[in-house]
């Protein structure tokens, strides 16, 4: 059985170990899935956030999930789109990359995300959904900790897009 899969939804609603927040630098807050994110978990995970002193693109820092049904908040700066050859493709794939470590070193069995750099950052969304396909695939190759993940895309294109690339 497959370990990845996508489901049409909203992240903060989702009970896994681990979700992911497409963050930015700052690690502060912002608009669309991490201003959902921070109404959704409360006051306390701004001030874990604001020990951080911000976090580079394409990184990853762990929280607790406070008010949220899940255990942990994984944040991930994605890349800003900026045509293509700024290496955006790369720093697109070490933010799943170094979520999905944090997740396995805390041992999480189960990690959602949302389709990182495709709102705001304006990532294109086909070339998006195969990054984050293959690279999540790749990691689970030669991990044994984490049992499924889950693609929570919030709109119906979102969703296409991931699920027409997990089933490739
Ligand atoms: P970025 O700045 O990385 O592009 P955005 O938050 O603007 O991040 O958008 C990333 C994706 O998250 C978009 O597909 C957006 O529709 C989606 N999104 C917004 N709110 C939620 C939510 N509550 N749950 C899941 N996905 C969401």
């Amino acid at each position: 059985m497959s370990r990845l899969k996508a489901i049409q939804g909203d992240i903060t609603q989702v009970r896994v170990d681990a979700i992911v927040n497409a963050a930015n630098t700052t690690l502060m807050g912002g608009g669309g899935v991490d201003g959902a994110i921070h109404r959704a978990a409360g006051p306390g995970l701004y001030a874990a956030c604001e020990r951080f002193h911000g976090c580079p693109t394409g990184e990853a820092r762990i929280t607790s999930g406070f008010n949220l049904p899940s255990r942990y908040i994984i944040h991930t700066p994605g890349p800003v789109w900026h045509g293509g050859n700024h290496g955006e493709d790369e720093l697109l794939a070490n933010s799943y990359r170094n979520s999905l470590r944090l997740a396995e070193e805390n041992n999480c069995h189960t990690v959602a995300f949302p389709s990182i750099s495709t709102g705001v950052y304006a990532f294109p969304l086909d070339r998006a959904a195969r990054i984050a396909v293959t690279t999540i695939r790749d990691f689970l190759k030669t991990d044994h900790v984490i049992d499924e993940v889950t693609m929570v895309c919030f709109d119906p294109t979102t969703y296409a897009a991931y699920q027409k690339e997990i089933n490739k």
